[in-house]
């Protein structure tokens, strides 16, 4: 069986470089072992944010005396919440699956094995490719803790499906995908403790926004261990004991429940990647060049195997870049611009520089930061709360950052993306007729 490309696996890189090669009249093979959508519909964004989705009207409903409504008594049925988040799933991989079929990619269930750059095997099937695109995507880390195997630990796999609440939650790992599941626990009244190692949460985003998302879930009543380390893990009849260090002090917290979200790690092994014998970054990622394309000739890796930003958007955009260099067309992969949600409540947002980028990398910059409740529609919509908006300008008044804390940040966070893929000054950004009221008018009064 002989195809112009063959696409090992089917997340969001894989199954937007099938749709798109199929449409382009290549003879495609999609090869993926567990389910088309990947981690990102199946067990990373989508479920995530239709739990979140719940725990946000969960939290509106008990709020909803600030707008002059009365709720009543509020509550909630989890498993009919979990139910809710697997219909979602399978209507998603549903759609995928026919966009595959209708643009005439070949699908096959099974772990593929590299045999070379033009022959991929599937059980006892050899398959022939003139291109192949790597999309293996990406797997939980998990650290090496003294006592961890002895203990019934969560990931996001178990904490996506969890038939019963806890009452108590350990999260190791305070990063978007910790604080996004602490943060639906702590709405269904959970009791939930973060542990970090970082002086903050959220390393990568915008350190002084992150601090003050952490302050309002501190107030919440989630308790943040910042700076801490856990180094021994056990369990006994009272729960999971983690015993951590803090400024060179030991202590024990126990918890009913678990969950480790440290981060994820490209998926490199096990599939025959080592008989290509291609270039690899200092942290063991796959080399690509602009167009998405490896150290050899043909072969492509997109998404999470290239270890730039783990997130589905990049994964997609990396797949469109990999297939219009295959067929000819001219485009290039940017990573100038990539927005960073983290979907709590109040959602956060950053595209573009940090401040703490840009004072890593010595480039001067000014930044220009003021409270949400600049915007006439964020008012209207948040009784009682605010949030931020900062944008960082270069030394030619270029937008080099945003950061958004409050909602729609995950919405609005495209406006300012735009701005800085275009390299746009604040004042050509000012020519744009943003609608009023809307809370992305916000970047306007920043400027
Ligand atoms: C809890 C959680 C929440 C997340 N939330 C967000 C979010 O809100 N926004 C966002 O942008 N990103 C989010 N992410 C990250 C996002 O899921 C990933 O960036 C995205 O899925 C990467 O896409 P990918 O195509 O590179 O890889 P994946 O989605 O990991 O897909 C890779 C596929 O390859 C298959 N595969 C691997 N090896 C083989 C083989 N040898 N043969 C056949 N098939 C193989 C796997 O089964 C898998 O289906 C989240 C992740 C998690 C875990």
């Amino acid at each position: 069986m002989k195809y112009q490309v063959i696409i090992i696996g089917g997340g969001p890189a894989g199954y937007t470089a099938a749709e798109a090669a199929g449409k382009a009249g290549m003879s495609v093979l999609l090869i993926e072992k567990r389910s088309v959508g990947g981690v990102c519909l199946n067990e990373g964004c989508i479920p995530t944010k239709t739990l979140l989705y719940s725990a946000k009207l969960l939290d509106n409903a008990k709020g909803a005396s600030k707008y002059a409504i009365t709720a009543g008594d509020v509550s909630f049925d989890l498993p009919k919440i979990i139910a809710r988040k697997n219909k979602v799933v399978r209507k998603l991989v549903l759609g995928i699956k026919a966009k595959l079929s209708a643009s005439q990619v070949s699908m096959v269930d099974g772990t593929a094995t590299i045999v070379d750059k033009n022959h991929v095997q599937v059980g006892e099937d050899i398959y022939e490719g003139e291109k192949l695109i790597i999309c293996t995507g990406s797997e939980t880390f998990v650290p090496t803790i003294t006592g961890l195997d002895q203990v019934d630990y969560w990931t996001h796999r178990n904490a996506l499906d969890a038939k019963e609440l806890p009452a108590s939650l350990t999260i190791v790992g305070g990063g978007v995908i910790g604080m996004e599941f602490a943060s639906f626990f702590n709405s269904l009244g959970v009791k939930v403790t973060v542990i970090e190692m970082m002086d903050e949460v959220l390393s990568g985003m915008d350190k002084e926004l992150s601090g003050h998302l952490r302050h309002e879930y501190a107030k919440r009543g989630i308790q943040f261990l910042l700076q801490t380390r856990v180094v021994a893990l056990s369990q006994d009849s009272d729960g999971i004991c983690v015993t951590y260090e803090q400024d060179e002090e030991k202590a024990t917290i126990v918890s009913e429940k678990l969950l480790l979200s440290v981060g994820r790690k490209a998926v490199m092994h096990g599939f025959g990647l080592e008989n290509l014998g291609l270039q690899l970054t200092q942290r063991g990622n796959v080399v690509v060049n602009e167009h998405m394309e490896t150290s050899l000739s043909g072969v492509y890796a997109c998404g999470d195997i290239t270890g730039f930003s783990l997130l589905a958007h990049t994964a997609v955009r990396e797949a469109e870049v990999a297939v219009n260099h295959l067929l000819g067309k001219p485009d290039t992969m940017s990573y100038r611009a990539i927005p960073g949600v983290v979907y709590t409540n109040p959602e956060f947002a950053g595209v573009g520089q940090t401040e703490e980028s840009l004072l890593a990398k010595g480039i001067t910059y000014c930044a220009e930061t003021i409270p949400m409740a600049y915007s006439g529609r964020f008012v209207a919509e948040n009784e009682g709360v605010n949030g931020y908006c900062k944008l960082l300008l270069d030394e030619d008044k270029r937008i080099i950052g945003a950061h958004v804390l409050g909602n729609p940040a995950s919405e609005i966070i495209t406006l300012a993306g735009i701005a800085i893929e275009m390299m746009m000054t604040a004042a050509e950004f000012k020519k744009i007729v943003i609608p009023h009221p809307t809370v992305g008018e916000i970047f306007r009064e920043a400027l």
